[in-house]
């Protein structure tokens, strides 16, 4: 069937339907009701979420570099793209590398959606997914540059992430607490702390007095893509490495460098890890009230597992075995923390232990 001058021919243009697992119908657009929508999440060359509604046949399309907006002070940029067909509101798999849009593609949200206004320049929505619920507006603002702004207030129980949290800090001690069951043990990994604030498929790490350190650690960057959709605050230690042994020495070198430019240079010759070990925010909400025993299971939940992003272990009441690893590793000692203390931002406290071996 040929289908000459209809909405998809641009769509068609830019796929061979024997190389994309994508749906490229031949036919004419069908017509629907005029109320789908869907939210793709879209590992291209750079991570987008792409919006698309349908309407007469096709998905209208916009690719969202930041995803939809759950904060109405925080507008998105839109970048109106070519209509797709109704099929593609199923679509989830691998685009093949060198193919356009080439990359993974998974589903982070499907609903209905009722039309307020819809004119050539200017859409009014409202979606009801299971992810994202809520008025929205699309305007255009230049060419193919369009913005998106939530109209309703942000949902009841979602609150917009900090801008800063200063870390809970351990007070030093000579033994391991008699009450061993009562606490935690993590291996004290002698590194540098730092904060990951990751929203929207990208990372910003803050040290412990709150400067912006994402320039000197650019291996930590695809920490962001690799939790999205995940919005989330860890605490945790950039360590590096030197002959399979955890070095001081290494890292000062890494922690100097403060320029992008040159970090990047030092990135084959002495690579960092993130070790993970604390979750002080999730999608929306603080979790610092949480037990830290709550908080770690929340932090396994994330699964923060990369060539350069892990969680360390950690020993629910087991100080002498995490003394003895500790020194195995040759490490300064453990970090005995309560199971049942919620995190007290930028305090230093008995409820943490420096313990040395
Ligand atoms: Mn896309």
């Amino acid at each position: 069937m040929e289908a000459m001058g209809d909405r998809l021919d641009e769509y068609r243009r830019k796929r061979d339907a024997a190389r994309t697992p994508e749906p490229v119908p031949a036919g004419p657009p069908p017509t629907g009701g005029n109320d789908t929508f869907v939210i793709q999440q879209h590992h291209a060359r750079r991570l987008h979420w792409d919006l698309r509604l349908e309407r007469d046949g096709v998905l209208v399309s916009w690719a969202l570099p930041r995803g939809v907006p759950r904060d109405p002070k925080r507008n998105h940029l839109a970048v109106h793209t070519e209509d797709h067909p109704l099929e593609y509101a199923d679509f989830h798999g691998e685009i093949p590398a060198g193919e356009y849009g080439g990359g993974r593609m998974t589903i982070f949200d499907r609903g209905t959606y009722a039309t307020e206004k819809w004119r050539d320049r200017e859409v009014i929505v409202v979606l009801s997914g299971s992810r994202v619920s809520g008025k929205y507006v699309l305007f255009q603002t230049k060419g193919k540059d369009w913005m998106i702004h939530r109209m309703d207030p942000p949902e009841p129980d979602w609150a917009p992430m900090p801008e800063e949290v200063r870390p809970m800090v351990a007070t030093g001690s000579t033994r391991l607490p008699p009450d061993d069951d009562a606490w935690g043990y993590e291996l004290n990994w002698d590194g540098v702390r730092a904060l990951a604030y990751v929203d929207t498929g990208r990372v910003r790490l803050a040290d412990a007095e709150g400067r912006d350190r994402t320039a000197s650690y650019p291996e930590l960057h695809p920490l962001g893509e690799s939790l999205a959709p995940v919005a989330c605050i860890l605490d945790g230690v950039v360590v590096a490495f030197d002959g399979g042994k955890v070095s001081r020495a290494a890292l000062e070198r890494r922690v100097e460098v403060t320029d992008a430019a040159a970090a990047r240079k030092l990135v084959s010759r002495t690579p960092v890890q993130y070790l993970a070990f604390d979750l002080l925010w999730l999608e929306g909400s603080s979790t610092m009230d949480l037990p830290y025993e709550d908080r770690r299971e929340l932090l396994t939940g994330l699964d923060v597992a990369g060539a350069h992003w892990q969680t360390p272990p950690h020993f629910p009441g087991g100080g002498k075995f995490a003394l003895e690893t500790s020194r195995e590793h040759g490490l300064p000692g453990v970090i005995a923390k309560r199971l049942d203390a919620p995190y007290a931002e930028g305090k230093r406290t008995k409820k943490w232990l420096r313990v040395k071996r």
